[in-house]
């Protein structure tokens, strides 16, 4: 296995891509990978890697903690960052180049910027969240086109994300694959985020009504019920007392669906952290055929 190359600045991305493209005996058709992350990695980011590793002649992951996808109030300098363990993980799954840039490398201050589209960007996580998504595409399209990624991992986690993702691809006509990853879950089923660390036991017990409620749906549709209605009032019970931001069905270009077929049961629960230093938002989601 060839080593790890670790770097932070465009230009040694540059060098290191040439560095690994020369090491690799086909000349022509060289695939490109990228995985991006923000840290704290854990299984979801795995298995996202995983695969880029397995389908691609080289393997990019990013680490990079984007500044711009975070609004003033939220928890830009409390996210977690374990860089150590990280570049561990990325070598003992046989990454070819980590780019851990720094932010001045990325943004210069004065930027031309891209907004989602407005029927799916300022909705749902965007309601919440009005620029995140401005800040999330800014900083994939500059990281498409660093890599020169012919291929890019991003999990269904992050549904809203990735149908945007995708639509900004279709929109721009850029010349990448987009691939979805399945949900990951923990051993009691919670979806994987780097921002679960934040929860004692007493928050993630009650986080647990979460994959529960998805679990239900799940089970639901595949008795053939297809009614929302219906739906959202079984997950309703199981989410008693929780504080629910939006749970709904959402087609793929994220229009409310009719009725729960080749749709996207969307969830997003907010849950007030013991010390009282804030919330944590909790998103799962079932994508269903
Ligand atoms: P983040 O580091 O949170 O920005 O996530 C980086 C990528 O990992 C995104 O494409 C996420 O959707 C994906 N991801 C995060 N958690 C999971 C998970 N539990 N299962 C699958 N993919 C995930």
């Amino acid at each position: 296995m060839s080593k790890t190359l670790v770097v932070a600045t465009k230009t040694a991305l540059n060098n290191a891509i040439k560095t690994k493209k020369d090491s690799i005996k086909k000349k022509k058709n060289i695939t490109i990978g990228l995985s991006p992350t923000m840290g704290a990695l854990h299984n979801g980011h795995k298995s996202l890697i995983e695969k880029n590793v397995s389908e691609n002649d080289i393997s990019i992951v990013s680490i990079f903690v984007n500044p711009a996808q975070f609004s003033p109030s939220e928890d830009l300098d409390k996210y977690p960052r374990t860089l150590e363990n990280d570049i561990k993980l990325c070598e003992s799954l046989g990454v070819d180049i980590i780019f851990t840039p720094d932010s001045k490398e990325i943004y210069d201050g004065d930027e031309v910027s891209i907004n989602p589209p407005k029927n799916m960007g300022y909705i749902l996580e965007g309601y919440y969240r009005p620029t995140h998504f401005s800040g999330v595409l800014q900083v994939v399209l500059k990281l498409f086109n660093l890599t020169e990624a012919n291929n890019a991992y991003f999990g269904k986690k992050d549904a809203q994300q990735l149908l945007i993702i995708q639509k900004m691809v279709k929109n721009l006509f850029l010349n990448i694959n987009i691939v979805p990853i399945e949900i990951v879950r923990d051993s009691d089923s919670l979806a994987l985020s780097s921002r679960n660390i934040y929860l004692d036991s007493k928050m993630r017990k009650k986080a647990l009504a979460i994959p529960k409620a998805i679990f239900k749906i799940n089970d639901l549709v595949s008795q053939n019920v297809r009614d929302i209605g219906i739906l959202k009032e079984s997950a309703l019970e199981i989410l008693k007392g929780l504080n629910i931001d939006y749970m709904d069905f959402y087609t793929h270009d994220l229009k409310l669906a009719n009725e729960a077929k080749n749709c996207i049961f969307l969830l997003a629960v907010r849950l007030n952290l013991s010390d009282n230093s804030g919330e944590i938002r909790l998103l799962d989601n079932l994508w269903l055929d």
